[in-house]
């Protein structure tokens, strides 16, 4: 087994059915200490993500798309960056999903993601996403009475109605070769807490600081709950979901970046054979390129021949 299976194996859900977060340590680093031997590993999974995007792009078949969900100061935005840093941005595009709008809330609430999809070949990452339905609007019925769903269909099952939708939903792509992969950052109170007031006392961090952030720290349990419901209801083979400690902003980015190339080398990627057809028209470019004068029995030979000047 390579270093980073080992490394992401532990942390991935496949099947949720007996999941309990307390069973994940927030602060842990697996079997590494060293913060140097992390960043050499960390520097090569990203180059490896980048080879391999490469051919994601090429093959123009697959497309991934990368959840990410934590609580606030879990590090999302910073694991998103680092890990993404090797990434031809041509062919990734990143979708943060905020309060919706109104637009937004005159539709269901797949449909923003929808549009966001990922094309083939493409690498989408979701900054936040639909299961923001079964997170912020589970923990406060407010939000969702604010969605405008007719009375009668908000009965006591609409949890479990939502996590059948979402599961029927990520089978749905992955059947269309959208290949889907959800990190929950798993941070711990008093780290989250620490964070807060780095933000305060820092200031080229005083920017990233919301009181909405500390008013949302007062329901962290009902956040365990949902979150922990969420991951038991929609992990699966096709659409597992991590649980990456989070205490640790190192190990975070390199647990992420380590699931990214490993899910990315299951697929066997490999660039598109070149045709027959196609091989003679590459002969007369270069041919052109280097000065020599194609014979007229070799234009008659290209269907479509190739000028490059
Ligand atoms: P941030 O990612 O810190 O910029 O914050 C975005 C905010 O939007 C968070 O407080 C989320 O809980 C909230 N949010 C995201 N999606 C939804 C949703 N579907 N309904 C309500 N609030 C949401
Ligand atoms: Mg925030």
């Amino acid at each position: 087994m390579s270093e980073i299976t080992k490394l992401t194996k532990q942390f991935r859900v496949d099947h949720g059915k007996d999941f309990r977060l307390k069973d994940h340590d927030p602060a842990s680093t697996a079997h590494l200490h060293s913060k140097e031997h992390a960043k050499e590993l960390l520097n090569e999974s990203i180059l490896r993500m980048a080879e391999l995007q490469n051919k994601l792009y090429a093959q123009d078949q697959w497309s991934l798309l990368l959840i990410f969900q934590a609580l606030d100061a879990a590090g999302k935005d910073s694991a998103i960056k680092h890990v993404m840093s090797g990434v031809n941005p041509q062919g990734c595009q990143v979708s943060a999903f905020k309060v919706p709008s109104s637009e937004e809330l005159d539709h269901d609430y797949l449909w923003r993601n929808m549009v966001r999809l990922p094309a083939r070949g493409h690498i989408g990452i979701f900054n936040r996403s639909y299961y923001e339905e079964v997170l912020v609007v589970r923990v406060h019925p407010e939000v969702l009475r604010g969605e405008r769903v007719p009375p009668s269909l908000v009965t006591k099952h609409i949890w479990k109605e939502r996590f059948e939708d979402i599961h029927a939903f990520e089978r749905y792509l992955s059947r269309n070769g959208i290949l889907i992969r959800k990190f929950f950052l798993n941070v711990s109170k008093k780290e989250q807490k620490k964070r807060f007031l780095e933000r305060l006392d820092e200031p080229e961090k005083n920017w990233k600081f919301s009181a909405a952030d500390v008013h949302e720290r007062g329901y962290w349990d009902d956040y365990m709950t949902a979150y922990e419901e969420a991951i038991c209801h929609t992990a699966c083979k096709q659409a597992p979901w991590y649980v990456i400690p989070a205490d640790n902003k190192w190990f975070t980015r390199l647990v992420v970046a380590s699931a990214i190339v490993e899910t990315l080398e299951e697929l066997k990627l490999h660039y598109p054979k070149v045709p027959a057809a196609k091989r003679g028209e590459l002969s007369a470019a270069r041919e052109s390129l280097e000065g020599k004068t194609a014979k007229s029995s070799d234009r008659k030979r290209s269907s479509r021949p190739l000028v490059i000047e």
